[in-house]
């Protein structure tokens, strides 16, 4: 006998792709997935580097932490119908000839009515030129993420920090409505544990579906061409050294030896034992407790220089230092901040990329 419980759990871990009588169904989470990751899901080939149970961990808590996003919207005043979990609803659409997208959406709902920050969404959603109506429902895709991904996002906005996201949202709107209507992503920052949201406008959702349609039309033409054969495989979307290959589970299949291409690149460099490690780690540890004890009477001393201005009620003053006589004096810092929520909205991803750009570097934490 079949429980609900068993039918909510084949909904949520349905393979990322799969033949189907018409062709090639590919699970809409998995819209951004390679497409020759998808090809060995669908071929049901072994899984060679199994996903680590800590992934698995925090795959789970991100999941299980999606209804207390749906509560924080519904604090703020937004309507969010969530989806049942027992028994989600499935809708599934057609991206290209022989290929569907199938998946569950988180919620659906409406957005606050009242004035102030909820207009000012209102108007986003509902400006002039939308073609989302007031009293349309719309698709509210509900995600959780560290907080360097969670920055990222509300920096770069959906459409470039997580394209699959955006897309994803816009396959359940028009499954559910026919229509791709604005969406909305809503985001919780693991670690500060905060919400956010980002309105996508129907015309930029609607692109978003679009390019992943075309990136896995390639797929159902490969199927068309060689059937459901194990072994023509479509081209490689990644490189071993891409996240994406790193954690793909057929990575020691597709490439073998891959996954030690990443550790080559530190074997370069002398080894360095494990004793040697722990040494420079008690040395950092040495060096942060020294330079929070200075910046401690750092703090101190500044303090005690500013309460001295201000007995003698001036901004600035000249004081004999150790060396040189120094300026003593107050000095105003002003910080400029960019709504990105709003910048977002406003902006195509296009003119974002001119405007917003990104440098990434790298560093060791200890933590
Ligand atoms: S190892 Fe990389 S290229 Fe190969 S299937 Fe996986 S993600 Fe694609």
């Amino acid at each position: 006998m079949t429980t609900t419980a068993d039918a909510s759990r084949e909904a949520f871990n349905r393979p990322a792709a799969r033949f189907t009588a018409g062709g090639l169904d590919i699970r809409a989470s998995a819209l951004g997935q390679c497409r020759r990751a998808l090809w060995y899901t669908a071929t049901e080939q072994p899984v060679t580097n199994p996903t680590p149970p800590e992934s698995l961990t925090l795959l789970e808590a991100g999941n299980a932490l999606e209804p207390v996003v749906v509560r924080a919207m519904r604090r703020a005043g937004w309507s969010v119908t969530p989806a049942d979990r027992d028994e989600p609803m499935s809708v599934t659409v057609e991206a290209a000839p022989g290929l569907t997208v199938t998946g569950h959406p988180d919620a659906t709902g409406r957005p606050p009515t009242k004035g102030g920050a909820a207009a000012a969404v209102e108007q986003f959603l509902f400006g002039e030129e939308a073609t989302t109506h007031e009293t349309d429902e719309i698709v509210i895709e509900v995600k959780t993420r560290g907080p360097e991904a969670f920055k990222r996002w509300q920096t770069l906005g959906g459409e470039r920090s997580h394209p699959e996201s955006v897309a994803q949202a816009a396959c359940y709107s028009l499954g559910l409505y026919g229509e791709c209507r604005d969406v909305v992503i809503a985001t919780l920052d693991t670690g500060s544990r905060t919400w956010d949201h980002e309105v996508i406008p129907a015309k930029r959702a609607e692109r978003a579906w679009r390019n992943a349609s075309e990136r896995l039309e390639g797929l159902a033409e490969h199927h068309a061409l060689h059937g459901s054969d194990p072994v023509t495989l479509p081209e490689r979307d990644f490189t071993a050294s891409d996240w994406q290959c790193q954690r793909c589970p057929y990575l020691n299949l597709c490439q073998p030896g891959g996954a030690g291409e990443a550790e080559d690149d530190a074997e370069l460099h002398e080894p360095v034992s494990d004793e040697t490690a722990r040494a420079a780690l008690r040395e950092y540890e040495q060096a942060q407790g020294r330079i929070k004890s200075l910046e401690a009477d750092k703090r101190g001393a500044l303090k005690t220089l500013q309460h001295w201005l201000q007995r003698r009620g001036v901004e600035k003053a000249r004081l004999d230092g150790s060396a040189k006589t120094r300026t003593v004096g107050m000095v105003q810092s002003r910080r400029y901040s960019v709504d990105h929520t709003r910048l977002n909205a406003l902006l195509e991803p296009e003119q974002r990329a001119e405007i917003v750009t990104e440098q990434v570097s790298e560093y060791l934490r200890v933590s």
